[in-house]
Protein backbone atom coordinates (compact mmCIF):
# COMPACT_ATOMS: atom_id res chain seq x y z
CA UNK A 1 0.00 0.00 0.00
CA UNK A 2 1.39 3.64 -1.09
CA UNK A 3 2.65 5.40 2.29
CA UNK A 4 4.02 8.50 0.44
CA UNK A 5 0.58 10.22 0.84
CA UNK A 6 2.27 10.59 4.51
CA UNK A 7 4.02 13.12 3.46
CA UNK A 8 1.38 15.19 2.20
CA UNK A 9 -1.45 17.21 3.92
CA UNK A 10 -4.65 15.66 3.45
CA UNK A 11 -7.60 18.24 4.45
CA UNK A 12 -11.07 17.76 5.19
CA UNK A 13 -11.91 18.53 1.67
CA UNK A 14 -9.96 15.55 0.63
CA UNK A 15 -11.58 13.22 2.97
CA UNK A 16 -14.92 14.70 2.17
CA UNK A 17 -14.56 13.86 -1.43
CA UNK A 18 -13.28 10.67 -0.89
CA UNK A 19 -16.47 9.72 0.91
CA UNK A 20 -18.85 11.31 -1.37
CA UNK A 21 -16.87 9.78 -4.29
CA UNK A 22 -17.06 6.18 -2.50
CA UNK A 23 -13.37 5.48 -2.60
CA UNK A 24 -13.13 3.65 0.83
CA UNK A 25 -13.44 0.01 1.20
CA UNK A 26 -13.38 -2.44 3.40
CA UNK A 27 -11.04 -5.17 3.77
CA UNK A 28 -12.00 -8.29 6.49
CA UNK A 29 -9.46 -10.31 8.46
CA UNK A 30 -10.43 -13.51 9.85
CA UNK A 31 -10.82 -14.28 13.27
CA UNK A 32 -10.69 -18.07 14.39
CA UNK A 33 -11.38 -19.89 17.30
CA UNK A 34 -8.68 -21.45 19.47
CA UNK A 35 -10.34 -23.91 20.32
CA UNK A 36 -12.26 -25.10 18.06
CA UNK A 37 -9.74 -23.97 14.82
CA UNK A 38 -13.22 -22.82 13.39
CA UNK A 39 -13.55 -19.06 11.39
CA UNK A 40 -15.51 -17.26 14.48
CA UNK A 41 -15.62 -13.65 12.78
CA UNK A 42 -13.85 -11.11 11.11
CA UNK A 43 -12.46 -7.39 11.94
CA UNK A 44 -12.96 -4.75 9.27
CA UNK A 45 -10.20 -2.77 8.17
CA UNK A 46 -10.76 0.34 6.07
CA UNK A 47 -8.70 0.83 3.13
CA UNK A 48 -8.90 4.35 0.45
CA UNK A 49 -8.24 3.41 -2.90
CA UNK A 50 -6.98 6.85 -3.87
CA UNK A 51 -7.42 7.50 -8.23
CA UNK A 52 -3.89 8.92 -8.11
CA UNK A 53 -2.10 7.12 -5.23
CA UNK A 54 -3.66 3.40 -5.02
CA UNK A 55 -4.82 1.76 -1.89
CA UNK A 56 -3.91 3.80 1.12
CA UNK A 57 -3.28 2.44 4.17
CA UNK A 58 -5.18 4.12 7.39
CA UNK A 59 -2.19 4.50 9.62
CA UNK A 60 -1.49 7.07 7.20
CA UNK A 61 -5.38 9.07 6.66
CA UNK A 62 -7.14 7.86 10.10
CA UNK A 63 -5.13 10.82 12.01
CA UNK A 64 -5.93 13.19 9.60
CA UNK A 65 -9.47 12.04 9.75
CA UNK A 66 -10.00 12.30 13.80
CA UNK A 67 -8.16 16.08 13.48
CA UNK A 68 -10.54 17.51 11.07
CA UNK A 69 -13.49 15.59 12.81
CA UNK A 70 -14.09 13.22 9.39
CA UNK A 71 -14.04 10.27 11.10
CA UNK A 72 -17.40 10.67 12.56
CA UNK A 73 -18.68 10.62 9.27
CA UNK A 74 -15.92 8.00 8.04
CA UNK A 75 -16.64 5.66 11.23
CA UNK A 76 -20.57 5.57 10.49
CA UNK A 77 -19.80 4.74 7.05
CA UNK A 78 -17.53 1.74 8.13
CA UNK A 79 -20.07 0.35 10.66
CA UNK A 80 -23.05 0.58 8.15
CA UNK A 81 -21.15 -1.11 5.88
CA UNK A 82 -19.81 -3.37 8.14
CA UNK A 83 -23.07 -4.56 9.59
CA UNK A 84 -24.32 -4.75 6.35
CA UNK A 85 -21.61 -7.08 4.85
CA UNK A 86 -22.06 -9.37 7.98
CA UNK A 87 -25.81 -9.59 7.50
CA UNK A 88 -25.27 -10.83 3.69
CA UNK A 89 -22.72 -13.15 5.11
CA UNK A 90 -25.77 -14.54 6.97
CA UNK A 91 -28.23 -14.27 4.57
CA UNK A 92 -26.22 -16.13 2.19
CA UNK A 93 -26.33 -19.37 4.64
CA UNK A 94 -23.31 -18.91 5.98
CA UNK A 95 -22.26 -19.38 9.68
CA UNK A 96 -22.84 -16.06 11.85
CA UNK A 97 -20.21 -14.57 12.37
CA UNK A 98 -19.09 -11.88 14.80
CA UNK A 99 -18.02 -8.40 12.89
CA UNK A 100 -15.62 -6.46 14.85
CA UNK A 101 -15.13 -2.69 13.93
CA UNK A 102 -12.51 -0.22 15.09
CA UNK A 103 -13.72 2.62 17.14
CA UNK A 104 -11.75 6.06 17.33
CA UNK A 105 -11.68 7.68 20.61
CA UNK A 106 -14.09 10.75 19.11
CA UNK A 107 -16.92 8.54 18.23
CA UNK A 108 -16.81 7.56 21.38
CA UNK A 109 -17.02 11.24 22.95
CA UNK A 110 -20.19 10.95 21.02
CA UNK A 111 -23.12 11.10 23.68
CA UNK A 112 -25.95 9.53 21.11
CA UNK A 113 -22.88 6.88 19.62
CA UNK A 114 -24.94 3.95 21.10
CA UNK A 115 -28.32 5.24 19.42
CA UNK A 116 -26.07 5.68 16.42
CA UNK A 117 -25.06 2.49 16.57
CA UNK A 118 -28.42 1.20 17.37
CA UNK A 119 -30.44 2.81 14.65
CA UNK A 120 -27.41 0.97 11.91
CA UNK A 121 -27.95 -2.35 13.61
CA UNK A 122 -31.78 -1.79 12.79
CA UNK A 123 -31.31 -0.99 9.07
CA UNK A 124 -28.78 -3.57 8.48
CA UNK A 125 -31.15 -5.86 10.52
CA UNK A 126 -28.29 -7.39 12.45
CA UNK A 127 -28.42 -9.12 15.87
CA UNK A 128 -26.39 -7.11 17.80
CA UNK A 129 -24.55 -10.20 19.38
CA UNK A 130 -22.88 -10.45 15.53
CA UNK A 131 -21.46 -6.62 16.06
CA UNK A 132 -18.17 -6.48 18.67
CA UNK A 133 -16.97 -2.52 18.87
CA UNK A 134 -12.79 -2.20 19.39
CA UNK A 135 -11.90 0.35 21.16
CA UNK A 136 -8.15 1.50 21.61
CA UNK A 137 -7.15 3.50 24.75
CA UNK A 138 -5.52 6.57 24.28
CA UNK A 139 -4.52 9.63 26.65
CA UNK A 140 -7.86 11.31 25.55
CA UNK A 141 -9.72 8.70 27.19
CA UNK A 142 -11.77 10.41 30.11
CA UNK A 143 -13.82 7.49 31.48
CA UNK A 144 -16.04 10.22 32.92
CA UNK A 145 -17.10 10.92 29.23
CA UNK A 146 -16.68 7.41 27.85
CA UNK A 147 -18.19 4.95 30.90
CA UNK A 148 -21.80 5.85 29.76
CA UNK A 149 -21.49 5.66 26.27
CA UNK A 150 -20.10 2.09 26.41
CA UNK A 151 -22.87 1.14 29.15
CA UNK A 152 -25.48 1.99 27.01
CA UNK A 153 -23.65 -0.30 23.74
CA UNK A 154 -23.79 -3.22 26.28
CA UNK A 155 -27.06 -2.35 27.02
CA UNK A 156 -27.55 -2.60 23.21
CA UNK A 157 -26.32 -6.36 23.57
CA UNK A 158 -22.87 -5.61 21.28
CA UNK A 159 -19.59 -6.65 22.33
CA UNK A 160 -16.47 -4.24 23.70
CA UNK A 161 -13.10 -5.19 23.07
CA UNK A 162 -10.05 -3.32 24.07
CA UNK A 163 -7.68 -3.08 21.25
CA UNK A 164 -3.64 -3.49 21.10
CA UNK A 165 -3.83 -4.27 24.83
CA UNK A 166 -0.86 -3.40 26.98
CA UNK A 167 0.67 -0.45 24.72
CA UNK A 168 -2.13 2.17 25.45
CA UNK A 169 -2.05 4.74 28.53
CA UNK A 170 -3.40 2.96 31.67
CA UNK A 171 -4.28 -0.05 30.18
CA UNK A 172 -5.37 -1.88 33.82
CA UNK A 173 -7.08 0.96 34.34
CA UNK A 174 -9.41 1.30 31.78
CA UNK A 175 -9.98 -3.04 31.62
CA UNK A 176 -11.46 -2.55 35.35
CA UNK A 177 -13.50 0.86 35.10
CA UNK A 178 -14.73 -0.08 31.22
CA UNK A 179 -17.44 -3.30 30.36
CA UNK A 180 -14.65 -5.00 28.13
CA UNK A 181 -15.85 -8.34 26.86
CA UNK A 182 -12.30 -9.20 25.34
CA UNK A 183 -8.79 -8.12 25.40
CA UNK A 184 -6.86 -8.32 22.27
CA UNK A 185 -3.15 -8.86 22.77
CA UNK A 186 -0.86 -6.05 21.02
CA UNK A 187 0.93 -7.80 18.00
CA UNK A 188 4.29 -6.27 18.93
CA UNK A 189 3.89 -9.12 22.44
CA UNK A 190 2.92 -11.88 20.05
CA UNK A 191 5.60 -11.44 17.44
CA UNK A 192 8.40 -11.93 19.81
CA UNK A 193 6.34 -14.64 22.46
CA UNK A 194 8.77 -17.58 21.06
CA UNK A 195 11.56 -16.01 21.37
CA UNK A 196 12.16 -13.40 23.66
CA UNK A 197 11.07 -14.69 27.52
CA UNK A 198 9.75 -11.19 28.58
CA UNK A 199 6.90 -11.27 25.93
CA UNK A 200 6.28 -14.86 26.75
CA UNK A 201 5.43 -14.05 29.99
CA UNK A 202 3.71 -10.61 29.02
CA UNK A 203 1.37 -12.79 26.86
CA UNK A 204 0.83 -15.79 29.63
CA UNK A 205 0.00 -13.02 32.29
CA UNK A 206 -2.49 -11.31 29.58
CA UNK A 207 -4.46 -14.42 28.95
CA UNK A 208 -4.38 -15.55 32.56
CA UNK A 209 -5.61 -12.01 33.82
CA UNK A 210 -8.13 -11.75 31.36
CA UNK A 211 -9.38 -15.30 32.06
CA UNK A 212 -9.45 -14.33 35.92
CA UNK A 213 -11.58 -11.42 35.19
CA UNK A 214 -13.92 -13.69 32.85
CA UNK A 215 -12.69 -11.70 29.91
CA UNK A 216 -11.92 -13.46 26.55
CA UNK A 217 -8.57 -13.30 24.76
CA UNK A 218 -7.66 -12.67 20.91
CA UNK A 219 -3.91 -12.45 20.02
CA UNK A 220 -2.98 -10.50 16.93
CA UNK A 221 -0.67 -10.37 14.56
CA UNK A 222 -0.17 -14.61 14.41
CA UNK A 223 2.40 -15.26 11.90
CA UNK A 224 4.00 -18.06 12.49
CA UNK A 225 2.92 -22.16 13.22
CA UNK A 226 5.32 -21.34 16.71
CA UNK A 227 2.89 -18.32 17.83
CA UNK A 228 -0.02 -20.88 17.30
CA UNK A 229 0.60 -23.48 19.49
CA UNK A 230 2.49 -21.12 22.19
CA UNK A 231 -1.00 -19.48 22.11
CA UNK A 232 -2.99 -22.61 22.19
CA UNK A 233 -0.48 -23.99 24.66
CA UNK A 234 -1.64 -20.92 26.98
CA UNK A 235 -5.20 -21.21 26.40
CA UNK A 236 -5.38 -18.18 24.49
CA UNK A 237 -9.02 -18.46 23.27
CA UNK A 238 -9.17 -16.67 19.28
CA UNK A 239 -5.96 -15.36 16.92
CA UNK A 240 -6.43 -13.40 13.31
CA UNK A 241 -2.89 -12.47 11.79
CA UNK A 242 -0.77 -13.27 8.56
CA UNK A 243 -0.50 -17.01 9.59
CA UNK A 244 -3.93 -17.38 8.77
CA UNK A 245 -5.14 -14.41 5.99
CA UNK A 246 -4.58 -11.26 5.67
CA UNK A 247 -7.08 -8.81 5.71
CA UNK A 248 -8.88 -9.49 2.20
CA UNK A 249 -12.16 -8.33 0.38
CA UNK A 250 -15.45 -9.83 1.26
CA UNK A 251 -15.55 -12.38 -1.41
CA UNK A 252 -12.30 -13.71 -0.55
CA UNK A 253 -13.39 -14.76 2.75
CA UNK A 254 -16.61 -16.35 1.60
CA UNK A 255 -14.52 -18.81 -0.36
CA UNK A 256 -12.17 -19.06 2.75
CA UNK A 257 -14.58 -20.07 4.88
CA UNK A 258 -13.62 -23.78 5.05
CA UNK A 259 -10.62 -22.22 6.80
CA UNK A 260 -9.19 -24.16 9.35
CA UNK A 261 -6.58 -24.48 11.55
P1 LIG B 1 -5.70 -2.60 14.44
O1 LIG B 1 -7.12 -2.40 14.73
O2 LIG B 1 -4.83 -3.03 15.57
O3 LIG B 1 -5.65 -3.63 13.23
C1 LIG B 1 -4.65 -4.60 13.07
C2 LIG B 1 -3.64 -4.16 12.04
O4 LIG B 1 -2.62 -5.16 11.97
C3 LIG B 1 -4.21 -4.09 10.62
O5 LIG B 1 -3.49 -3.07 9.94
C4 LIG B 1 -3.85 -5.44 10.05
O6 LIG B 1 -3.77 -5.46 8.65
C5 LIG B 1 -2.51 -5.68 10.67
N1 LIG B 1 -2.19 -7.10 10.81
C6 LIG B 1 -3.04 -8.12 10.99
N2 LIG B 1 -2.40 -9.29 11.10
C7 LIG B 1 -1.09 -9.01 11.00
C8 LIG B 1 0.10 -9.81 11.06
O7 LIG B 1 0.07 -11.02 11.21
N3 LIG B 1 1.28 -9.16 10.95
C9 LIG B 1 1.36 -7.81 10.77
N4 LIG B 1 2.58 -7.27 10.66
N5 LIG B 1 0.25 -7.02 10.71
C10 LIG B 1 -0.95 -7.62 10.83
P2 LIG B 1 -4.23 -1.96 9.07
O8 LIG B 1 -5.36 -2.58 8.31
O9 LIG B 1 -3.17 -1.23 8.35
O10 LIG B 1 -4.87 -1.03 10.17
C11 LIG B 1 -4.04 -0.28 11.02
C12 LIG B 1 -4.84 0.39 12.10
O11 LIG B 1 -5.70 1.39 11.53
C13 LIG B 1 -5.77 -0.57 12.84
O12 LIG B 1 -5.04 -1.27 13.82
C14 LIG B 1 -6.76 0.42 13.43
O13 LIG B 1 -6.26 0.98 14.61
C15 LIG B 1 -6.83 1.48 12.35
N6 LIG B 1 -8.06 1.27 11.55
C16 LIG B 1 -8.27 0.43 10.51
N7 LIG B 1 -9.55 0.52 10.07
C17 LIG B 1 -10.16 1.45 10.85
C18 LIG B 1 -11.48 2.00 10.91
O14 LIG B 1 -12.38 1.63 10.16
N8 LIG B 1 -11.72 2.96 11.87
C19 LIG B 1 -10.75 3.37 12.74
N9 LIG B 1 -11.05 4.32 13.65
N10 LIG B 1 -9.49 2.87 12.73
C20 LIG B 1 -9.21 1.92 11.79
MG1 LIG C 1 -8.54 -3.43 15.65
MG1 LIG D 1 -4.83 -4.02 17.19
MG1 LIG E 1 -5.54 -0.27 16.75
Amino acid sequence: MNQNIMNQHIGKEDLLHALDREEFRLVYQPKLSLKTGRLIGAEALIRWEHPEHGMISPLSFIPAAEETGMILPIGEWVLQSACEQNKAWQEMGLAPMIMAVNLSACQLYQEDLAEKVQSILDTSRLAPEFLELEITESMTMNVDHVLPVLQKLKRIGVRISMDDFGTGYSSLYHLKEFPIDIVKIDRSFVQNCTIDSKDATIVKTIIAMAHQLKLEVNAEGVEFKDHLVFLQQNLCDEAQGYFFSKPIPPDELVASRVFRI
